[in-house]
């Protein structure tokens, strides 16, 4: 005797029924196994390769009557519900927003907690200009000092740096005086054999979005200071981070450098709602680099000061022992009598805020 068509329908019903608690069952799984894989710094959720062969595992064990192309459509729908929701699980709390337990240092430095000033020339030039400005920075007890040797110039017959050799050569003299040495690394590749004459990867603002440079930051374990870009948006900035920590390095301090605006009084426009927007919304530091904001001299101190007040953890600076024949920006580095003068104002601001 034929099953009747209600006994049918009830049996459908039955099957549809245990389907979906099958499919959520098999969704919790999947945004288990993603928030595992964010755990373990790998932040490529999609695996193209696993995919391919559980689906050939499937078709090999169906036995009809659905059709393989049939089963294998359903089933790149349930790949792909279960990808989108790892997606949206891990934006709605990025790794960067969580609470951290530990925080970020440069060699002893801690960021987080008293404000950091990091000062030094815009780029590595010579021996003599190196040993002058680090003598005179460890003089006034800075501890962090920046360098550029590989320089993101904007005309190809500018001064490029001294690449990996000026690195060296400031590495020591840092060492000689005690400091700590922060300098930009412009692609992935330069990483590795750069890395030993670090104590800090900066990261520059055109390469915010360079995205091997930022899962091979994440790959290393030094800190790493991430420039904002020139017209990158405070979102874009957090997930340029989210790259690096996702990646699986934890050691990000973000550094607001001034976004392109319609202004030209300033060769930047210091953007100071980023910064409370970004120390509200996010477990890392941020400082505030206010040479490459002003591109001038004459506006550096309330810069720092404003960037300090709006809970800013630390200020970056350019100083060269002679800017007006600096082989790059000249027009903003401070001379070492007015960077004194800068550095003991600051200082005294912070104290004030402080009590
Ligand atoms: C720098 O700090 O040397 C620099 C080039 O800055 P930015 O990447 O912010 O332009
Ligand atoms: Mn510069």
């Amino acid at each position: 005797m034929s099953e009747s068509l209600e006994d049918l329908r009830s049996q459908i019903t039955e099957i549809s029924l245990e389907l979906v608690r099958l499919l959520n069952e098999r969704a919790a799984i999947a945004l288990k196994i993603g928030a595992a894989k964010r755990k373990q710094g790998h932040s490529n959720l999609y695996d193209p390769i696993r995919e391919a062969k559980l689906l050939k595992q499937l078709l090999e064990a169906s036995e009809g009557p659905l059709a393989d192309d049939a089963l294998a459509h359903l089933f790149k729908e349930v790949f792909k519900t279960s990808l989108a929701l790892q997606v949206e699980d891990a934006h709605k709390q990025l790794l960067v927003e969580s609470k951290r337990a530990t925080a970020v240092h440069i060699g002893p430095v801690s960021f987080g907690e008293a404000p950091v000033i990091i000062a030094g020339p815009c780029a590595i030039e010579t021996e003599e200009q190196i040993t002058e400005i680090f003598a005179f920075l460890s003089g006034l007890d800075v501890q962090i000092v920046r360098a550029g040797a590989f320089k993101p110039r904007t005309s190809p017959y500018d001064f490029q740096g001294l690449g990996i050799d000026g690195l060296k050569m400031a590495s020591r003299i840092a060492k000689q005086y005690g400091l700590l040495l922060v300098s930009e690394i412009m692609d992935a590749d330069s990483l590795e054999e750069a890395l030993p004459y670090l104590d800090a990867v900066q990261i520059g603002a055109r390469n915010m979005q360079n995205f091997s440079l930022l899962k091979a930051a994440g790959a290393i374990n030094k800190p790493i200071i991430l420039k904002r870009g020139l017209s990158a948006t405070i979102e874009e900035f957090t997930l340029a981070a989210e790259y690096i920590v996702a990646s699986g390095n934890d050691q990000v301090i973000l550094c607001e450098r001034g976004i392109r605006t319609f202004e030209t009084a300033t060769r930047n426009t210091l953007d100071i709602s980023a910064v409370a927007i970004l120390k509200e919304r996010l477990e890392l530091p941020i400082i505030v680099d206010v040479s490459h904001a002003a591109g001038r001299k004459d506006i550096l101190l309330p810069l720092a000061k404003a960037g300090i007040a709006v809970g800013g953890d630390g200020i970056m600076i350019e100083t060269h022992p002679q800017p007006s024949i600096a082989l790059s920006d000249a027009q903003q580095q401070l001379n070492m009598t007015e960077f004194a003068s800068f550095y003991r104002e600051l200082k005294k601001f912070i104290n004030e805020v402080k009590k």
